[in-house]
């Protein structure tokens, strides 16, 4: 007579978790869009995904908000700020402070000095206001690369965007995948006004750049940003030698309309 031997399959130590996909995206996408408080949010992010999880932060007011929720949830994200060498002293000041208020490091991720030095003996230092293509040169070098390479390897990568930031951003998803990275990216503020981020912001007395309270909304580096008048829209102030439309550093130009 046979006897029916239990089998035990012991869990493979060398697999290795499954990469996001298209179908990763979607789902979290519709998950997110149920959960109403961005730290609910930054959770279901951080379960449904594997692998590092990215959050690049401008030090703008969402992404003190979505920083204030990541320190909220206790999840594991690689906090970065992209140091493009032109910095306000007042966002330095917003990283300190919020560095000391989370208890958290945000890494300074700089460009690559020899991109950044061939860059400069070829346009100048203020290169970037002779022509758009100087500027984009020099955001590619600042920023674009640099992010690349931040975000190389993760399976998630979290931003501040909000549909209601400007018509470019009218259909930003929860999340998305962009396929040229690999990557999930997401928006855990992508239904939220400005009304309910302000209040969000003073409920909780998120450290914010003091810069936001001298007309300055909108703040990316010290040479290409400037005040706003009453009545301008809140990007007025950022290359605003440019023509007004399309006004982008590259950041999100693969997956959502700008940044
Ligand atoms: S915002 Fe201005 S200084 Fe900063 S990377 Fe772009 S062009 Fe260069």
């Amino acid at each position: 007579m046979s006897r029916d031997i239990p089998i035990h399959l012991a869990p493979d130590a060398t697999a290795q978790p499954l990469a996001p996909t298209e179908t990763t995206a979607r789902a979290l996408d519709a998950e997110l869009a149920g959960l109403a408080t961005p730290t609910d949010r930054i959770r279901a992010i951080r379960a449904a995904l594997p692998g590092r999880i990215a959050f690049s932060t401008s030090l703008g007011l969402e992404d003190q908000a979505v920083l204030h929720a990541i320190a909220d949830s206790g999840a594991d994200i690689d906090v970065f700020t992209l140091d493009t060498g032109r910095h306000f002293e007042e966002t330095f000041d917003t990283i300190a402070a919020s560095e000391a208020r989370y208890g958290l490091k945000i890494r300074l991720v700089a460009p690559d000095t020899g991109e950044l030095e061939r860059l400069v003996a070829r346009d100048g230092v203020l290169g970037f206001r002779t022509s758009i293509e100087s500027r984009k040169a020099c955001c590619d070098v600042r920023k674009v690369r640099p992010l690349q390479r931040a975000l190389a390897g993760a399976d998630g990568w979290i931003t501040g965007l909000r549909r209601g930031q400007s018509n470019g951003r009218a259909d930003v998803p929860f999340a998305t995948y962009d396929a040229a990275q690999g990557i999930v990216k997401l928006a855990p503020l992508a239904d939220w006004s400005v009304e309910t981020l302000e209040r969000y912001v003073a409920a909780h007395d998120i450290p914010v750049n003091a810069l936001h309270a001298h007309g300055f909304p909108s703040i990316g580096c010290q040479p290409c940003t400037r005040a706003i008048r009453p009545g301008e829209d809140i990007r007025a102030g950022r290359w605003w030698w440019e023509i007004a439309d399309g006004k982008e550093c590259g950041l999100h130009s693969n997956t959502a309309p700008r940044s």
